[in-house]
């Protein structure tokens, strides 16, 4: 893609994220990796509501500033992407609210509740709280890039990559979607998860249509494991979030409680008890 073009669509792509509130203010960035490997992204301090083409900061493939317009302070995620994922040629980091509200309470989204979701991304891990704009950040974030097409991060928001600006956009709204489905159906009494062969049958689909190669089959969708799918490659992503989960629930309304929350419970039901 030549520069031009690139300037173009990331600022449609900035007004569509802030008039869908998936950014507030002067949050979130967009970035894309021209042909020759320099990055056009967006600035740091600016709404992507009122963002127009020449204020768009353009780098080298290291982040080195190749203009006077400073990038995005957050461009440290987006240069680990295009390093991890040689296909990635688009960024859209932003703080959709229900997506960032599994990001916030320590979940990530998961669960096998939505058979295009299946189809087209997958499931989206959460990566474990890192600083903004530092190694924490990216180191947390590293290695789940390979094999997922979105992330979430802990307590911060959501990042989605593609071949293109609209792919990467199509993603995060499909994280978005996903979540605030998922949000309400547990308002509804819980989602009921499709069965294991429905989610084989499903991948089968994706993998013929081209919709997602195996690498998809190495996510790290607990739901995979219930399957006949294997990861060709072995090394399926893992994600630590003993520290960020504390108390979940599944879609098939089981309940995690650890020892201590369970025995708060059990003493704060016998004590509401001998008050009634
Ligand atoms: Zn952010």
């Amino acid at each position: 893609m030549d520069e031009q073009t690139a300037r173009r669509e990331i600022v449609r792509v900035g007004k569509l994220m802030y008039e869908r509130s998936y950014v507030v203010s002067s949050d979130g960035n967009i970035s894309v990796r021209l042909d020759d490997g320099r990055i056009v992204a967006t600035p740091t301090q600016v709404s992507k509501g009122r963002m127009t083409e020449e204020m768009l900061a353009v780098t080298d493939s290291d982040g080195k500033p190749l203009t006077d317009k400073r990038a995005s302070s957050e461009l440290a995620m987006h240069l680990l992407i295009y390093r991890e994922r040689e296909d990635a040629r688009a960024v859209c980091h932003a703080h959709p609210p229900h997506g960032s509200a599994f990001a916030v309470a320590g979940l990530a989204i998961d669960q096998p509740i939505l058979s295009e979701v299946i189809l087209t991304l997958g499931c989206v891990p959460l990566a474990e709280y890192g600083t903004p704009s530092t190694d924490e950040l990216t180191d947390a974030m590293r290695p789940l890039v390979k094999h997922h097409n979105a992330l979430l991060m802990a307590n911060h928001g959501a990042v989605a990559y593609g071949a293109d600006v609209w792919q990467a956009f199509d993603r995060l709204e499909t994280l978005e979607h996903t979540a605030k489905i998922a949000i309400l159906s547990r308002a509804l009494g819980g989602a009921r998860n499709l069965p294991p062969d429905s989610i084989e049958k499903l991948i089968d689909i994706r993998e013929k249509a081209g919709y997602l190669d195996e690498r998809g089959r190495c996510q790290s969708c607990g739901y995979l494991h219930e399957t006949k799918i294997v990861c060709p490659t072995g090394e399926r992503a893992t994600v630590n979030t003993s520290s960020a989960t504390k108390t979940s629930t599944n879609g098939a309304g089981k309940i995690f409680l650890s020892r201590d929350e369970l025995i708060e419970l059990l003493v704060e039901a016998a004590r509401t008890q001998k008050i009634d």
